[in-house]
């Protein structure tokens, strides 16, 4: 795959590089499976693949930042004040896009929003980020009951299959007594009810 649309200033060998820097091997080598699927779901939902490989080789850039980093980078760009309340796991997606874009130059707003949104989804979601919402969960190294069922749905029906995602993840939430994100509620009541 060649980057013809200057969305990042560099080859996709060049990105490729700098996220490995950041990230351990293991996280890594999950994001280039999720590039791998991104790009399945972009080429069988007529998305762009270069907005899909973006998307997927930084969703979780930020992934292994500490927790300082996150919270100077929240008063820093007056992000919601509420997001102090979480942890990495929310902040790695809403947060991370800004390292994102402040750090890999990286200012396509369908692509922040993809990587925003790629852990709890959101209300209003494009394909694009429908896509890396789904890829992050079904890339070939995930495995857990029902994984070959909702890979199926992906390519059967995008909606659907975001809403088994999501109603499945606030189940595994709820069975762990752990905070629910308010956007994963929004999430689960646009996506997964009613449909
Ligand atoms: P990863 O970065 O590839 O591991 O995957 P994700 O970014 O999709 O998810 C990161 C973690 O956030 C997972 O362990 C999810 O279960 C967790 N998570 C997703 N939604 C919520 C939420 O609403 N609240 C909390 N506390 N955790 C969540
Ligand atoms: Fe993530
Ligand atoms: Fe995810
Ligand atoms: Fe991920």
């Amino acid at each position: 795959l060649i980057y013809t649309e200057n969305i990042f200033d560099g080859s996709r060998e060049d990105l490729i590089n700098k996220v490995s820097q950041a990230l351990s091997q293991k996280r890594f080598e999950h994001v280039l499976r999720v590039e791998d699927m991104a790009l399945q779901l972009a080429d069988k939902w007529h998305v762009d693949a270069e907005l899909a490989s973006i998307a997927a080789l930084t969703h979780d850039y930020a992934k292994e930042r500490s927790d300082k980093d996150f919270l100077r980078k929240i008063e820093e760009k007056q992000l919601d004040s509420d997001l102090i309340n979480w942890g990495n796991n929310i902040w790695h997606g809403v947060v991370g896009a800004e390292m994102v874009k402040d750090e890999l130059g990286i200012m396509h707003e369908d692509i922040l929003n993809a990587i925003r949104q790629h852990t709890t989804g959101a209300t209003t979601m494009t394909k694009l980020s429908q896509i890396l919402y789904m890829a992050d969960y079904i890339e070939a190294g995930r495995d857990f009951p029902g994984v070959e069922e909702v890979r199926a749905l992906a390519f059967e029906d995008l909606a659907a299959s975001v809403g088994w995602q999501t109603a499945h993840t606030l189940s595994f939430l709820l069975s762990k007594e752990v905070r629910v994100y308010p956007g994963t509620l929004l999430t689960y009541n646009t996506w997964s009810v009613d449909k």
